[in-house]
């Protein structure tokens, strides 16, 4: 150990410097290995609370925006699942690799059932695509009305896929009557 004013040597256990007079303090040195894991853990702690704050933040929000959407009249559109069950079904009916020696894939009765399913999609589609637009519309009067608590209003992805099945459905099963 060495005074930490003139530099001199000092003795194991002196209490003051024989050359300066200078007080020897000792400065208790925590391991290296030590200080980091408390830093670690207090980033840690850090980050959870942080964590924490930004979930209970979502959750509020969400709170708030399906609050704003029932009072400004936003609907659930009740069409938008039978219609992707519909174009779900009438898709799977005409990509199934049917067994040729059923005789199912390209029989008349399938083709129709397939036609029928993807048709019947197409009108749930249009029945949900009526409320939706619905609620598009009530979402922007309430946004102009309420400019501070705005709130978003999701078209359902759901409908887009229904949309999509029923019509590539309904165009393979129109071709099958000219194909085969
Ligand atoms: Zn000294």
């Amino acid at each position: 150990m060495y005074c930490r004013r003139c530099g001199k040597k000092l003795e194991d256990g002196a209490t003051s410097c024989p050359a300066c007079g200078t007080e020897v303090v000792e400065v208790k040195q925590r391991p290296y290995a030590e200080k980091y894991r408390a830093q670690r853990q207090a980033e840690k702690a850090q980050r959870a609370s942080e964590r924490q704050a930004a979930a209970e933040a979502r959750a509020a929000s969400a709170d708030s925006e399906a609050q704003y959407a029932k009072q400004a009249g936003v609907k659930d559109d009740p069409y938008v699942t039978p219609a992707l069950c519909l174009g779900v079904a009438s898709l799977v009916c005409s990509a199934f690799p049917w067994p040729a020696a059923w005789g199912v894939g390209t029989s008349m009765w399938m083709r129709i059932l397939i036609l029928l399913l993807a048709l019947g999609g197409m009108v749930l589609c249009l029945l949900a695509t009526r409320v939706e637009a619905d609620n598009v519309r009530a979402a922007d009067a309430w946004n102009r009305g309420h400019k501070k608590r705005a709130f978003t209003y999701r078209r359902p992805a759901a409908l887009m896929v229904a949309r999509i099945c029923c019509g590539i459905s309904a165009l393979m099963a129109l071709l099958s009557f000219f194909t085969v």
